[in-house]
């Protein structure tokens, strides 16, 4: 999808193939490879690694100038404290705000309820709307009474990894629900045998909810999307800076 999308927008990208077996340190040193490289503006290792790999490590290691992905901890870092901007912005989190946005959903004041507290989505998609003074609540798998929090919620965005656990009856009337869940359920009247499901009851929830996305369609598109976006204002700054 990402390389589609690079190629539909004139954004040239490959890949860097590697063995499961490679090591820690080769891995490593193709990032510093790339790191260096100025025809390169953007670099994101796909996760999640093998075992032996440490993930933290290997983050740490990309150029924050080129972290388009945004998972450096210096940008995750800076996405949560305030009064300090990252470099780069994690694309799934940005994607749920800018269709926020697009949509005209109001954030300020309002309530919102993240369902799921990952590094890559439910951790920084909550700093986002805090940052755009939302009242924040984080719904994680030891949360009692999920569903009591999430009915007061003006927004809610899933992001759990569990088929259809948000139930319309769970949703305030009017709300805005962002599914980022994104399930594989078995579906023997598929060719596949399976059907990609959110973390919300879309039949259900779309009925109740003032604004819903659905899966898949919604979140995924955007993400990627985002990449590209990511990608394009990594570019535009270093022309910026040597010039
Ligand atoms: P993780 O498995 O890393 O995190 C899941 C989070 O959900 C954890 O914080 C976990 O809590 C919480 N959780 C799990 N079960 C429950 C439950 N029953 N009630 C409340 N919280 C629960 O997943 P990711 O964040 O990586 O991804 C989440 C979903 O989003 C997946 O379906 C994934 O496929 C999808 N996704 C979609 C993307 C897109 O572009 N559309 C991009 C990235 C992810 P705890 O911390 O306590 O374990």
């Amino acid at each position: 999808m990402k390389r589609k999308a690079c190629a539909e927008v004139g954004i040239k990208s490959f890949d860097v193939d590697l063995p499961e077996q490679v090591s820690e340190a080769d891995l490593v040193k193709q990032v510093h490879e790339l790191n260096v490289n100025p025809d390169i503006h953007g670099i994101l290792v796909q996760l999640p690694l093998p075992r032996h790999i440490n993930e933290e490590k290997v983050l740490t290691e990309i150029s924050l100038e080129k972290d388009v992905d945004g998972f450096h901890p210096l940008n995750i870092g800076k996405l949560s404290m305030k009064g300090r901007e990252p470099l780069f912005v994690p694309c799934t989190p940005k994607g749920c705000l800018e269709l926020l946005h697009r949509s005209g959903v109001s954030i300020k004041g309002k309530k919102a309820v993240v369902v799921g507290r990952s590094n890559i989505v439910g951790l920084p998609v909550s700093m986002l709307l805090l940052k755009e003074d939302a009242t924040v609540t984080i719904v994680h798998s030891r949360t009692s009474e999920p569903e009591r929090i999430i009915r007061e919620a003006d927004i809610v965005i899933a992001a759990a990894g569990q088929p259809m656990m948000v139930k319309g009856s769970w949703i305030k009337p009017g709300a805005a629900v962002i599914d980022v869940g994104t399930n594989a359920v078995d579906d023997p009247t598929k060719k596949s045998g399976y059907r990609l499901v959110g973390d919300v009851d879309f039949e259900e929830a779309s009925k109740v909810a003032g604004w819903i996305t659905p899966v898949p369609g919604g979140v995924g598109p955007m993400t990627v999307t985002m990449l590209l976006q990511n990608t394009l204002e990594g570019a535009k700054r270093k022309l910026e800076q040597s010039n």
